[in-house]
Protein backbone atom coordinates (compact mmCIF):
# COMPACT_ATOMS: atom_id res chain seq x y z
CA UNK A 1 0.00 0.00 0.00
CA UNK A 2 0.83 3.61 -0.42
CA UNK A 3 0.73 6.45 2.02
CA UNK A 4 -2.26 8.25 1.41
CA UNK A 5 -0.48 11.82 1.98
CA UNK A 6 3.07 11.34 0.20
CA UNK A 7 2.50 8.14 -1.94
CA UNK A 8 5.78 6.69 -0.96
CA UNK A 9 5.69 2.78 0.86
CA UNK A 10 3.11 2.92 3.25
CA UNK A 11 3.62 1.71 6.93
CA UNK A 12 0.61 1.98 8.98
CA UNK A 13 -2.82 0.80 7.60
CA UNK A 14 -6.25 2.38 8.91
CA UNK A 15 -8.32 -0.96 7.47
CA UNK A 16 -11.82 0.92 8.35
CA UNK A 17 -11.12 3.91 6.16
CA UNK A 18 -9.50 1.55 3.35
CA UNK A 19 -6.09 4.07 3.48
CA UNK A 20 -2.49 3.57 5.41
CA UNK A 21 0.06 6.44 6.50
CA UNK A 22 4.29 6.13 6.21
CA UNK A 23 5.97 6.77 9.27
CA UNK A 24 6.64 10.38 8.51
CA UNK A 25 3.03 11.14 7.95
CA UNK A 26 1.08 9.32 10.10
CA UNK A 27 1.85 11.60 13.34
CA UNK A 28 0.40 14.43 11.86
CA UNK A 29 -3.00 12.18 10.21
CA UNK A 30 -3.63 11.37 14.28
CA UNK A 31 -2.84 14.75 15.34
CA UNK A 32 -5.40 16.18 12.50
CA UNK A 33 -7.93 13.19 13.91
CA UNK A 34 -7.57 14.82 17.45
CA UNK A 35 -8.06 18.73 16.36
CA UNK A 36 -10.87 17.47 14.49
CA UNK A 37 -12.84 15.87 17.23
CA UNK A 38 -11.52 18.89 19.88
CA UNK A 39 -13.54 21.27 17.47
CA UNK A 40 -16.20 19.28 16.24
CA UNK A 41 -17.22 18.26 19.65
CA UNK A 42 -16.49 21.61 21.31
CA UNK A 43 -13.97 20.03 24.00
CA UNK A 44 -11.74 22.92 25.12
CA UNK A 45 -10.27 26.00 23.88
CA UNK A 46 -6.76 27.36 22.93
CA UNK A 47 -6.92 29.32 26.01
CA UNK A 48 -8.23 26.96 29.09
CA UNK A 49 -6.26 25.22 31.14
CA UNK A 50 -6.02 21.28 30.48
CA UNK A 51 -5.21 18.76 33.11
CA UNK A 52 -4.40 15.12 31.27
CA UNK A 53 -5.16 11.96 33.72
CA UNK A 54 -1.92 10.11 33.03
CA UNK A 55 -1.27 6.19 33.56
CA UNK A 56 1.92 6.26 32.50
CA UNK A 57 0.51 3.59 29.34
CA UNK A 58 0.57 4.48 25.71
CA UNK A 59 -2.86 6.17 25.48
CA UNK A 60 -2.33 9.22 27.94
CA UNK A 61 1.16 9.69 26.90
CA UNK A 62 -0.01 9.77 23.37
CA UNK A 63 -2.90 11.91 24.70
CA UNK A 64 -0.82 14.54 26.09
CA UNK A 65 2.18 14.70 23.61
CA UNK A 66 -0.34 15.16 21.04
CA UNK A 67 -2.01 18.29 22.98
CA UNK A 68 1.27 19.79 23.69
CA UNK A 69 2.32 19.39 20.00
CA UNK A 70 -1.00 20.82 18.88
CA UNK A 71 -0.02 23.89 21.08
CA UNK A 72 -2.44 23.21 23.68
CA UNK A 73 -2.10 24.35 27.40
CA UNK A 74 -1.49 20.84 29.03
CA UNK A 75 -0.50 19.37 32.33
CA UNK A 76 -0.74 16.22 33.71
CA UNK A 77 -1.58 14.40 36.79
CA UNK A 78 -0.33 10.80 37.79
CA UNK A 79 -2.16 9.00 40.68
CA UNK A 80 0.40 6.51 43.26
CA UNK A 81 -2.59 3.49 43.28
CA UNK A 82 -0.40 1.66 45.24
CA UNK A 83 -0.46 -1.37 43.11
CA UNK A 84 3.46 -2.67 43.80
CA UNK A 85 5.89 -2.37 41.07
CA UNK A 86 3.20 -1.90 38.54
CA UNK A 87 2.51 1.30 40.23
CA UNK A 88 6.56 2.06 40.53
CA UNK A 89 7.39 1.63 36.99
CA UNK A 90 4.30 3.51 35.59
CA UNK A 91 4.88 6.39 37.80
CA UNK A 92 8.75 6.37 36.71
CA UNK A 93 7.14 6.62 33.00
CA UNK A 94 5.18 9.17 33.96
CA UNK A 95 7.64 11.38 35.21
CA UNK A 96 10.20 10.56 32.79
CA UNK A 97 8.19 11.79 30.18
CA UNK A 98 7.04 15.12 31.76
CA UNK A 99 10.87 15.99 32.74
CA UNK A 100 12.37 15.08 29.27
CA UNK A 101 9.97 17.49 27.93
CA UNK A 102 9.66 20.57 30.63
CA UNK A 103 6.02 19.76 31.88
CA UNK A 104 4.20 19.77 34.80
CA UNK A 105 3.15 16.50 36.61
CA UNK A 106 1.03 16.78 39.42
CA UNK A 107 1.00 13.64 41.98
CA UNK A 108 -1.61 12.37 44.20
CA UNK A 109 -0.13 9.61 46.48
CA UNK A 110 -3.13 7.40 48.21
CA UNK A 111 -1.53 5.70 50.51
CA UNK A 112 0.13 8.80 51.68
CA UNK A 113 -2.67 11.57 51.64
CA UNK A 114 -5.73 9.06 52.41
CA UNK A 115 -4.46 5.91 54.12
CA UNK A 116 -5.30 3.52 51.40
CA UNK A 117 -4.21 1.73 48.39
CA UNK A 118 -6.21 0.31 45.61
CA UNK A 119 -5.37 -3.51 46.52
CA UNK A 120 -7.79 -2.16 49.97
CA UNK A 121 -10.39 -1.95 47.92
CA UNK A 122 -11.13 -5.31 46.42
CA UNK A 123 -14.79 -6.01 45.73
CA UNK A 124 -16.40 -9.07 47.56
CA UNK A 125 -18.41 -10.29 44.57
CA UNK A 126 -16.11 -9.54 42.01
CA UNK A 127 -12.45 -9.76 43.57
CA UNK A 128 -11.30 -6.96 41.85
CA UNK A 129 -10.80 -3.44 42.74
CA UNK A 130 -11.51 -1.74 39.15
CA UNK A 131 -14.81 -0.07 40.03
CA UNK A 132 -13.63 1.54 43.38
CA UNK A 133 -10.19 2.15 41.41
CA UNK A 134 -12.48 4.01 38.77
CA UNK A 135 -14.37 5.85 41.61
CA UNK A 136 -10.50 7.01 43.49
CA UNK A 137 -9.37 8.05 39.85
CA UNK A 138 -12.75 10.62 39.13
CA UNK A 139 -13.00 11.95 42.36
CA UNK A 140 -8.87 12.84 42.47
CA UNK A 141 -8.83 14.12 38.47
CA UNK A 142 -11.42 16.35 39.48
CA UNK A 143 -10.71 17.51 42.69
CA UNK A 144 -7.20 18.24 41.70
CA UNK A 145 -8.91 19.84 38.36
CA UNK A 146 -10.96 22.21 40.40
CA UNK A 147 -8.93 23.14 43.28
CA UNK A 148 -5.88 24.47 41.10
CA UNK A 149 -7.82 26.00 38.40
CA UNK A 150 -7.88 23.96 35.22
CA UNK A 151 -11.07 24.04 33.14
CA UNK A 152 -11.34 20.37 31.60
CA UNK A 153 -10.14 17.08 32.04
CA UNK A 154 -9.36 15.41 29.52
CA UNK A 155 -8.13 11.35 29.30
CA UNK A 156 -6.89 8.83 27.07
CA UNK A 157 -10.29 6.67 26.44
CA UNK A 158 -9.48 5.08 23.01
CA UNK A 159 -12.43 3.93 20.49
CA UNK A 160 -11.58 0.34 21.99
CA UNK A 161 -12.06 1.40 25.72
CA UNK A 162 -15.34 3.24 24.64
CA UNK A 163 -16.90 0.45 22.23
CA UNK A 164 -16.22 -2.06 25.32
CA UNK A 165 -18.18 0.12 27.59
CA UNK A 166 -20.68 0.53 25.43
CA UNK A 167 -21.11 -2.98 24.82
CA UNK A 168 -20.84 -4.02 28.53
CA UNK A 169 -23.68 -1.39 29.07
CA UNK A 170 -25.73 -3.00 26.78
CA UNK A 171 -25.33 -6.15 27.59
CA UNK A 172 -26.36 -5.21 31.16
CA UNK A 173 -28.45 -2.49 30.32
CA UNK A 174 -27.48 -0.07 32.24
CA UNK A 175 -29.72 2.77 31.22
CA UNK A 176 -28.58 5.26 33.54
CA UNK A 177 -24.47 4.66 32.18
CA UNK A 178 -25.94 4.47 28.47
CA UNK A 179 -27.36 8.03 29.17
CA UNK A 180 -23.89 9.84 30.14
CA UNK A 181 -21.71 7.99 27.70
CA UNK A 182 -20.06 9.99 25.64
CA UNK A 183 -16.78 11.81 24.56
CA UNK A 184 -18.06 14.97 26.33
CA UNK A 185 -19.37 15.29 29.88
CA UNK A 186 -20.39 18.92 30.75
CA UNK A 187 -19.78 20.18 34.31
CA UNK A 188 -23.26 20.51 36.35
CA UNK A 189 -21.91 22.00 39.30
CA UNK A 190 -18.85 24.59 40.00
CA UNK A 191 -16.63 22.26 41.45
CA UNK A 192 -17.35 19.39 38.88
CA UNK A 193 -14.96 20.54 36.41
CA UNK A 194 -15.89 19.60 32.83
CA UNK A 195 -14.40 15.92 31.05
CA UNK A 196 -13.26 14.89 27.62
CA UNK A 197 -12.21 12.20 25.40
CA UNK A 198 -10.40 13.56 22.69
CA UNK A 199 -9.14 9.92 21.19
CA UNK A 200 -12.55 8.09 21.58
CA UNK A 201 -12.77 7.95 17.44
CA UNK A 202 -9.14 6.48 17.23
CA UNK A 203 -8.39 2.70 17.84
CA UNK A 204 -6.09 1.36 20.41
CA UNK A 205 -3.52 0.23 17.43
CA UNK A 206 -3.82 3.80 16.18
CA UNK A 207 -2.95 5.60 19.12
CA UNK A 208 -0.20 2.33 19.82
CA UNK A 209 1.37 3.25 16.08
CA UNK A 210 1.40 7.06 17.23
CA UNK A 211 3.32 5.93 20.57
CA UNK A 212 5.68 3.95 19.08
CA UNK A 213 6.59 6.36 15.60
CA UNK A 214 6.56 8.75 18.35
CA UNK A 215 9.13 7.21 20.11
CA UNK A 216 7.22 7.38 23.54
CA UNK A 217 8.40 5.30 26.18
CA UNK A 218 5.22 4.07 27.57
CA UNK A 219 4.62 1.16 30.31
CA UNK A 220 4.00 -2.06 28.53
CA UNK A 221 2.60 -4.10 30.69
CA UNK A 222 -1.28 -4.17 32.12
CA UNK A 223 -2.26 -3.66 35.49
CA UNK A 224 -1.83 -6.98 37.37
CA UNK A 225 -5.87 -6.14 38.55
CA UNK A 226 -6.69 -6.47 34.67
CA UNK A 227 -6.61 -9.74 34.40
CA UNK A 228 -10.16 -11.47 33.93
CA UNK A 229 -11.69 -8.33 33.99
CA UNK A 230 -15.26 -8.21 31.92
CA UNK A 231 -13.75 -5.72 29.85
CA UNK A 232 -10.93 -7.34 28.36
CA UNK A 233 -13.33 -10.00 26.99
CA UNK A 234 -15.39 -7.60 25.32
CA UNK A 235 -12.16 -6.10 24.17
CA UNK A 236 -11.68 -9.56 23.07
CA UNK A 237 -14.95 -10.42 21.13
CA UNK A 238 -15.00 -6.45 19.56
CA UNK A 239 -11.51 -7.76 18.00
CA UNK A 240 -12.44 -10.81 16.68
CA UNK A 241 -15.77 -9.03 14.69
CA UNK A 242 -13.53 -6.30 13.88
CA UNK A 243 -11.19 -8.97 11.89
CA UNK A 244 -14.11 -10.01 10.16
CA UNK A 245 -15.76 -6.44 9.76
CA UNK A 246 -13.34 -3.57 9.60
CA UNK A 247 -14.88 -0.49 10.90
CA UNK A 248 -17.62 -2.88 13.10
CA UNK A 249 -16.23 -1.25 16.77
CA UNK A 250 -16.33 2.12 15.13
CA UNK A 251 -19.52 1.58 13.35
CA UNK A 252 -21.16 0.56 17.13
CA UNK A 253 -20.01 3.39 19.03
CA UNK A 254 -20.26 6.25 16.61
CA UNK A 255 -23.73 5.12 15.69
CA UNK A 256 -24.60 4.79 19.07
CA UNK A 257 -23.44 8.63 19.58
CA UNK A 258 -24.95 9.45 16.75
CA UNK A 259 -28.39 7.69 17.68
CA UNK A 260 -29.03 5.10 20.15
CA UNK A 261 -28.09 8.26 22.65
CA UNK A 262 -30.50 10.38 22.18
CA UNK A 263 -33.33 7.86 22.83
CA UNK A 264 -31.62 6.69 26.05
CA UNK A 265 -33.72 8.31 29.23
CA UNK A 266 -30.87 11.06 30.71
CA UNK A 267 -29.14 11.51 26.96
CA UNK A 268 -29.26 14.44 27.19
CA UNK A 269 -26.10 15.44 29.05
CA UNK A 270 -26.51 18.83 29.90
CA UNK A 271 -29.23 18.39 32.43
CA UNK A 272 -28.67 19.98 35.53
CA UNK A 273 -28.44 17.25 38.52
CA UNK A 274 -29.32 17.69 41.25
CA UNK A 275 -26.25 18.09 43.32
CA UNK A 276 -25.06 19.34 47.05
CA UNK A 277 -21.82 19.34 48.73
CA UNK A 278 -20.68 16.50 50.09
CA UNK A 279 -20.44 16.77 54.10
CA UNK A 280 -17.16 15.79 54.79
CA UNK A 281 -14.98 15.93 51.74
CA UNK A 282 -17.26 19.09 50.32
CA UNK A 283 -17.67 17.61 47.04
CA UNK A 284 -20.36 17.75 44.72
CA UNK A 285 -22.94 14.06 45.36
CA UNK A 286 -26.24 13.52 45.75
CA UNK A 287 -26.46 12.45 48.94
CA UNK A 288 -24.97 13.81 52.00
CA UNK A 289 -21.97 11.79 52.12
CA UNK A 290 -20.17 11.19 48.50
CA UNK A 291 -19.47 7.53 47.51
CA UNK A 292 -16.00 8.06 47.50
CA UNK A 293 -15.76 8.89 50.66
CA UNK A 294 -17.43 5.86 51.89
CA UNK A 295 -15.49 4.02 49.93
CA UNK A 296 -12.38 5.67 51.30
CA UNK A 297 -13.66 4.43 54.94
CA UNK A 298 -14.01 0.86 54.04
CA UNK A 299 -10.66 1.51 51.93
CA UNK A 300 -9.16 2.75 55.74
CA UNK A 301 -10.31 -0.25 57.61
CA UNK A 302 -9.11 -2.54 55.40
CA UNK A 303 -5.52 -1.19 55.46
CA UNK A 304 -5.28 -0.56 59.35
CA UNK A 305 -6.61 -4.67 59.60
CA UNK A 306 -3.81 -5.54 57.13
CA UNK A 307 -1.51 -4.06 58.91
CA UNK A 308 -2.37 -4.78 62.48
CA UNK A 309 -2.10 -8.48 60.87
CA UNK A 310 1.42 -8.12 59.88
CA UNK A 311 2.01 -6.89 63.15
CA UNK A 312 1.03 -9.70 64.90
S1 LIG B 1 -7.10 -2.46 36.00
FE1 LIG B 1 -8.50 -1.93 37.66
S2 LIG B 1 -7.17 -1.61 39.43
FE2 LIG B 1 -5.85 -1.55 37.64
S3 LIG B 1 -5.71 0.63 37.17
FE3 LIG B 1 -7.37 -0.23 35.91
S4 LIG B 1 -9.23 0.12 37.14
FE4 LIG B 1 -7.46 0.39 38.52
ZN1 LIG C 1 3.82 9.61 3.72
ZN1 LIG D 1 -16.89 13.23 50.18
Amino acid sequence: MRCHACRGPANVEIRRSRTAYCARCYPAWFRTQVQERIDHERMFRRDQGILVAVSGGKDSLALWHALTELGYRADGMYIRLGIGDYSQRSQAKSEAFASERGLTLHQVDLKEAQGFAVPDLLDTRSGKPCAACGTVKRYHFNKVAADLGYEVVATGHNLDDEAATLFGNVMHWNVDYLGRQGPVLASTHPKLVRKVKPLYRLSERETAAYAIIERLDYILEECPMAKGAKSLAYKGMLNALEEEQPGAKYGFLVGFLKQGRHAVPGGDFDQATDLRECTRCGQPTTGELCAYCKMADRGRKKSASKAAKYAR
